[in-house]
């Protein structure tokens, strides 16, 4: 099936500054694709070079099949949601969301009947007389989205639509939002540098640091299968061991642990050597049959689970999360703990 958008080795350069190495994606249609990072990772100028407001320096980008390199930015089948949502003041919400269909030269009776719907979908229709001034942020940021559906793009961008707003209403908009892609069936593109965020609502993720992708793949796949030291720390919590692995094969690799114990887990490397091992906090369990030994040093009530701060055998810091924190009891700081690893706890990584 041909992709929604396809980036085919694309790279931006800014003068002497690579923002983008060579990045290859391909994105289905009608998915809820996440582009995912920390600041200054190139996951803006991507959404910026399919919008059309940035040149691609080398390779290219297709919509549907098509290269668009050449397409002016109004003429892609793209629109594009921002942080700041920009209504316009002057204009009541209705007209505001009827604007695109304005400019695109569509009837003021079928504007206004579709306008309508998508304030109905964005469940607004009773403030479409409103001006934007007399809508909370949410509110806006809503109308904002039914702006950018009304013209029926066939991707919607997203930069960022929901970090301008406290936390409760971001929190309902995840839901929101990934209803409204399913039920319009638009391929949607979100750019964000929060996890959670991303692995709400994402069909798949693009996880990007330093102008690559370093991992594609749904929530669950990145989580519990991080292919590299980035992915395994960006996502989620964990802890980074440095181990020397004695056998792989088949995916699957003999690792020394500090302390001495061997261990076999999945593998995303098939080197031998000095690697390092993710070990997920909310994986582990405190046991007389140890897989590590460790001495506690602090112990964080956190409502759902206690967080164990602790240093194995050796020095290296260690952080487990003990789920359920009313039953479980504590340990008590300076006591010496065995810690079990649970069945996919442990993996190792490629670099
Ligand atoms: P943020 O979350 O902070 O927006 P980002 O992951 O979206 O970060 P980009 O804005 O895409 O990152 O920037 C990627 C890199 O390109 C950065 O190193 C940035 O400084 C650089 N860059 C972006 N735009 C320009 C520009 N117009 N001129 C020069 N360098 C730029």
């Amino acid at each position: 099936m041909t992709a929604a958008v396809e980036i085919r080795r694309a790279v931006k350069r800014y003068g002497s500054v690579t923002a983008l190495h060579r990045v290859d994606l391909s994105i289905a249609d009608n998915e809820f694709f996440t582009l995912l990072g920390p600041s200054g990772c190139g996951k803006t100028t991507l959404l910026r070079m399919i919008a059309g407001f940035e040149d691609v320096t080398e390779g290219e980008i297709r919509l549907f099949g098509d290269d668009i390199a050449r397409l002016e930015p109004n003429h892609r089948p793209v629109n594009t949601v921002f942080q700041h949502y920009a209504l316009f003041p002057h204009m009541s919400v209705i007209d505001n969301v009827a604007f695109g269909l304005k400019m695109k030269g569509v009837d003021a009776a079928t504007r206004r009947d579709r306008a309508g719907r998508m304030l109905e979908m964005v469940h607004l229709s009773a403030f479409a007389d409103r001006s934007p001034a007399q809508l909370s942020g949410g509110q806006q940021q809503r109308v904002a989205l039914a702006r950018a559906l009304a013209p029926d793009p066939k991707v919607l961008l997203l930069d960022e639509p929901l970090s301008a707003l406290d936390l409760k209403l971001r929190q309902a908009m995840r839901v929101e939002l990934k209803q409204l892609q399913e039920d319009t069936g638009i391929t949607f593109i979100f750019v964000t540098h929060d996890q959670e965020e991303a692995l709400t609502m994402s069909d798949r993720i693009a996880v990007m640091s330093e102008g690559r992708v370093q991992q594609v793949g749904t929530a669950r796949d990145i989580y519990e299968a991080p292919v590299n030291r980035f992915v395994a720390d960006f996502i989620g919590e964990t802890n980074l061991l440095e181990v020397e692995v004695e056998a792989v094969a088949g995916g699957v690799a003999t690792v020394a642990l500090p302390g001495g114990h061997r261990l076999t887990c999945p593998s995303a490397t098939s080197a031998t050597g000095r690697h390092h091992l993710s070990i997920r906090p909310e994986r582990l369990t405190l046991s007389q049959d140890a897989d590590l030994t460790a001495t506690v040093e602090r112990v964080v009530y956190l409502g759902t689970d206690l967080q164990v701060i602790a240093r194995l055998d050796g020095g290296t810091p260690f952080t487990l999360r003990l789920q359920n924190a009313a039953r479980v009891a504590a340990p008590e700081p300076g006591a010496r703990v065995g810690l079990h690893l649970e069945e996919g706890a442990a993996r190792l990584l490629a670099d």
